[in-house]
């Protein structure tokens, strides 16, 4: 095998195990990721300090005396979990093509209950959007879509799932000049009308680009852009927008497969994780310290701030 497509490979649990054998080593890596040149204090920017031995994996500076643990101020801040638990989340979410439910996650993670491993899951997802991340550039197809919709009180497992609804969904797919899909962003969507539409494509995609859609009404006042909207007529939606329908019919099949149906108040996250595992598919390999380098630039959310959706 050219040795190209070895950087392509996700790491195996294997390699996983021999690089991270215990928190120590997780802690070291995560240092690595924080303060690459060397360990700055969060307080007063001085790079003199030093490792305690009384409090595991924290620093005091020897300029204001303020002890830095690795995970404060980072997403796994205030976790009861074992820090090499994390990295095993992060491990598997990056390694598998079609990542895992809570349920398979409290499993293969030995974690006590559902709700551990749905909030670990949650707290993921959402570092997974980069806050850095550039608009959608060139030619993009925008449409939307209909997603299954899951209540409450459904079985998380199992098939059959009660046809209680359905959830909209807009999305846009970025293309090479070459006509092959590159990135994607997807958003849940109010309605179809002209501001929920244009807001969507304001949000995801740079000014003066060139933006397919299937010709709806909402895009007509579209301004900023060059909009060729396609008039669908007899010819099917999906000759036209060949992409987005793409990335539209793996999300349906991924949403069923994995995890059983979205809830409402949480499609946004699953949205997101489809999104971060589209865009780094052909680089599955970073995929892992780019989740873990987010995930040290997230400041903690609590379990609250998830279901009430504050963050
Ligand atoms: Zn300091």
């Amino acid at each position: 095998m050219p040795s190209r497509w070895k950087s392509d490979k996700p790491m195996s649990r294997t390699a996983f195990d021999r690089k991270f054998p215990d928190d120590a080593a997780c802690a070291r890596h995560l240092a690595s990721l924080r303060w690459p040149g060397g360990f700055i204090c969060p307080g007063c920017g001085s790079a003199r300090a030093w490792e305690l031995d009384t409090k595991r994996f924290t620093w005091e500076c020897a300029e204001c005396n303020r002890q830095t643990s690795v995970t404060a101020g980072t997403v796994m801040h205030r976790s009861k979990l074992p820090l090499r638990t994390w990295f095993q989340a992060v491990h598997l979410m990056t390694s598998h093509s079609n990542g895992i439910s809570a349920e398979q996650a409290q499993a293969q993670l030995g974690l006590g209950s559902w709700n551990t491993a749905w909030l670990l899951l949650m707290k993921l997802r959402r570092a997974m959007v980069d806050p850095d991340r550039s608009l959608l550039d060139g030619i993009v197809e925008v449409d939307e879509t209909e997603v299954p919709l899951r209540s409450r009180h459904d079985p998380i497992a199992g098939y059959g799932i009660p046809n209680v609804g359905k959830l909209l969904v807009i999305g846009a797919v970025e293309l090479s000049e070459e006509g092959h899909p590159r990135r994607i962003r997807l958003e849940p969507l109010a309605d179809r009308t002209g501001p929920s539409v244009r807001g969507f494509v304001g949000r995801a995609v740079e000014p003066g680009c060139t933006v397919v859609s299937d010709g709806l009404p909402g895009y007509r006042k579209l301004t900023g852009y060059n909009h060729i909207g396609a008039t669908v007529g007899n010819m099917a939606a999906h000759i036209l927008l060949p992409w987005i329908h793409r990335a539209f019919s793996n999300l349906k099949r991924w949403l069923l497969g994995t995890l059983h149906g979205a809830r409402q108040p949480h499609l946004r996250r699953y949205l997101d994780e489809f999104t971060f595992r589209w865009n780094r598919r052909r680089s599955t390999a970073s995929a892992f310290d780019r989740l873990l380098g987010l995930a040290v630039q997230m400041h903690h959310a609590s379990r609250r701030d998830f279901v009430d959706q504050r963050v």
